[in-house]
């Protein structure tokens, strides 16, 4: 972890130390024991009675309520829920980019207080430099690091051939396909070795074919890298081909209705049986939640 990090964020610990609740900036920090919970070492994100609520001055939205979830160390766990129950507003959190109203979220034993370097985010539109080439998009956030010239180039040079692109390494990102800017996006999200990838619709953007040659590139890249990740996402079938877990959320405001455990290897057949119905049921599981709106 770099010094940008120490100051983002506090050592579980010392949220240990001061027994029962802790106001922080973000509300009140969860009971001691839950943060000892988070320090177990196969736990990457430790989320315990998150809320937001968003308050305007005459209206009040509760997105998110009294949401727990534990994600495992290299875990790949995507969230589905109905439009609007406040998946975004979730990965935001975890991203540091919004201040959770009441709750906590705990990273490899850090109260997290805001973004940090161990987080790397892929937007759906990609939100690459357009001045930039495909090579110095890559390299951004290591320029960001100070990182030396000559270990930035072979730092993205190792990720130009993990995502295909070594032949486009100078070319602008109005040349590329929607596909290729993502794989831009996600080598990007990846150039600084970040522990969690948060993926917030990264391909909801592309065709249908281009969307499922992007999850096959997705399983690949990551079978490379140890990343946790957490992919929300609109598509059930998308869910069950990259997942280890699935988490559907109630509509809003999003507690979590159910958890889906995928103990299956890749690459996955879309057409298995076992494929089908599980995706039928976690449909079934979205329909009840969106009938209920
Ligand atoms: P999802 O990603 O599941 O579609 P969001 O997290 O974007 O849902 O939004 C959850 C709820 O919070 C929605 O009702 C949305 O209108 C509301 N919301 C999101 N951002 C804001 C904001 N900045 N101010 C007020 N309300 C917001």
């Amino acid at each position: 972890m770099t010094g940008e990090t120490e100051l983002n964020e506090t050592p579980v610990e010392a949220a240990v130390a001061d027994p029962g609740q802790r106001e922080m900036p973000g509300g009140v920090v969860s009971e001691s024991l839950e943060a000892l919970d988070a320090s177990r070492e196969d736990i990457q994100i430790s989320i315990r009675g998150l809320g937001k609520t968003y308050r305007t001055d005459d209206s009040e939205t509760v997105a998110i309520e009294g949401f727990d979830l534990d994600v495992k160390k290299g875990e790949l766990i995507s969230i589905v829920g109905p439009s609007g129950c406040g998946k975004t507003t979730l990965l935001r959190m975890i991203a540091g980019l919004l201040e959770p109203t009441t709750g906590s979220i705990v990273i490899d034993g850090r109260v997290c207080e805001g973004p940090g370097p161990d987080r790397g985010m892929v937007f759906q539109d990609f939100a690459l430099f357009p001045w930039r080439s495909v090579r110095r998009n890559i390299e951004f956030g290591l320029e960001i690091d100070g990182t030396p010239s000559a270990d930035r180039a072979a730092r993205s040079d190792e990720l130009l051939s993990m995502v295909g692109l070594t032949d486009f390494a100078d070319a602008r990102v109005h040349e590329l396909s929607g596909g290729m800017k993502q794989r831009v996006a996600i080598a990007r999200a990846l150039a600084t070795n970040p522990d969690v990838l948060l993926m917030d619709e990264p391909f909801g953007a592309l065709d249908a074919q281009t969307r499922n040659l992007m999850q096959e590139n997705l399983v690949n890249i990551l079978s490379q890298t140890d990343q946790t990740v957490i992919f929300i996402t609109h598509s059930v079938d998308e869910a069950v081909y990259l997942s280890d877990r699935i988490v559907v959320l109630t509509k809003r405001p999003a507690t979590i209705k159910s958890i889906f455990d995928i103990p299956w290897e890749w690459p996955r057949d879309r057409a298995a049986p076992e494929f089908t119905a599980l995706r039928k049921e976690i449909l079934e599981e979205l329909r009840e939640e969106n009938v209920m709106n």
